[in-house]
């Protein structure tokens, strides 16, 4: 089912004691959520994520705008009559409920020609639970699962009825760090298998990225950027973007363009064609900076981390605005390492300068008032 936001905005009456101003959760949000996709809303607390999900759910009304499924306008209807699963982060189990009659809940509550007959609501549990794979734990209460388990049961609970549209909202924030990494890719299993359009609502960058079709960066109720995780990820529209995703994170320097050359304090590192003389920030993602004797970015060293597969040089740079400048780098350029690697294990000097060549597609220009990309 094809998801259609037109022109979505959501205010809130201001209700804080001095500040009596509205506050816009959501800002004209407009996009086409294509059918079978699982698309991740990814942002900081308070950018207006759930309250996009709550909209689509119809568990709020929009301000102004329309939702779509397919052709139908369903921006009146109430959330029963949408045909959606709803997850949260806490699993809203009945806790007095087994397994089997929590997945039940839902069916039992037919109406009409919709209504089913007890087989054939075991028949559809039973086949929720397998595709969760909870289906031997049917006759257990919720506080005899662990908390993953206690999810797959919610989750089955808004699969049991086919629904058209599947809403998470932070459905992995209450499992530890294990459980989350497992969980998440069971729900891009059962995502392919059902090919239930879904919305997953995080504001872990990492989790957007690894389970997302496409993603959308939201911030202050505003849409930053909708693409492809890594196209995000390789291609920022803005500052905002480049420094949301990514961990390590972006290395940021205040820069200058001058007589079509980009420079970082004193050292001009790159070409930068076309772009008149102004005043920029510049993006580098860690893995953008090569130590070579020739390269044109000085820094002065202060450490290096050796983290198996990868080496993290961290260097300071006074262009910088991040206390540390943070770059993983091969080992290649077996030379430069060693003495990069020799120089680390005596005592660092200030004097201790390292050169970085920088790789041009890792480097990101912005202008300086509005944070946006200059694109070269
Ligand atoms: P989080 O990750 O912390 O859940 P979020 O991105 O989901 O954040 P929302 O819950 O959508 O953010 O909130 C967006 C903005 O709208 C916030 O500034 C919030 O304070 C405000 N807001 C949300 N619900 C209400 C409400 N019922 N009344 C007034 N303001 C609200």
């Amino acid at each position: 089912m094809e998801v259609t936001l037109q022109n979505l905005t959501k205010k809130f009456p201001g209700r804080d004691k001095k500040k009596h101003e509205d506050v816009i959760a959501v800002n004209d949000f407009t996009f086409e959520i294509p059918d079978g996709k699982l698309i991740g809303l990814l942002g900081p607390s308070g950018c207006g994520k759930s309250t996009t999900l709550n909209l689509i759910s119809g568990l709020l009304k929009p301000t102004e705008g329309r939702i779509f499924f397919g052709e139908e306008d369903v921006t009146d209807l109430p959330p029963e009559n949408r045909g959606i699963g709803l997850v949260f982060q806490n699993y809203a189990l009945y806790p007095h409920l087994t397994v089997k009659q929590n997945i039940l809940f839902p069916l039992e509550n037919l109406k009409g020609k919709d209504k089913l007959s007890k087989a054939q609501m075991l028949e559809k549990a039973y086949e929720a639970a397998r595709l969760v794979q909870i289906d031997d734990l049917m006759d257990r209460k919720p506080g005899e699962l662990s908390g993953g388990q206690q999810q797959r049961v919610a989750i089955a609970r808004a699969l049991v009825k086919r629904p058209k549209v599947l809403l998470l909202d932070e459905p992995l924030s209450n499992l530890d760090a294990r459980l989350r990494l497992q969980t998440r890719e069971e729900i891009r299993r059962i995502q392919r298998e059902t090919k239930i359009t879904t919305i997953f609502v995080t504001h872990d960058q990492e989790e957007a990225m690894s389970i997302s079709d496409m993603i959308v960066v939201m911030k202050e109720g505003v849409v930053q950027q909708i693409d492809k995780p890594q196209k995000v990820y390789d291609d920022p529209k803005n500052l905002f973007v480049a420094k949301f995703l990514g961990t390590p994170p972006v290395n940021v320097f205040t820069g200058q363009i001058k007589d079509q050359k980009l420079y970082i304090g004193n050292d001009c590192v790159m070409e930068a064609k076309g772009v008149k003389d102004q005043a920029v920030y510049v993006g580098i993602r860690p893995e953008g900076f090569c130590p070579r004797a020739d390269g044109t970015l000085c820094c002065i060293l202060q450490g290096v981390e050796v983290m198996g597969r990868d080496i993290s040089v961290i260097s300071a740079n006074e262009a910088s605005l991040n206390t540390t400048v943070r770059s993983i780098v091969g080992t290649e350029n077996k030379a430069d390492m060693e003495k990069i690697l020799s120089m680390s294990e005596g005592r660092i000097t200030n004097d201790a300068v390292v050169k970085f060549a920088l790789a041009p597609h890792k480097v990101f220009i912005f202008q300086k008032e509005t944070e946006e990309r200059i694109y070269l």
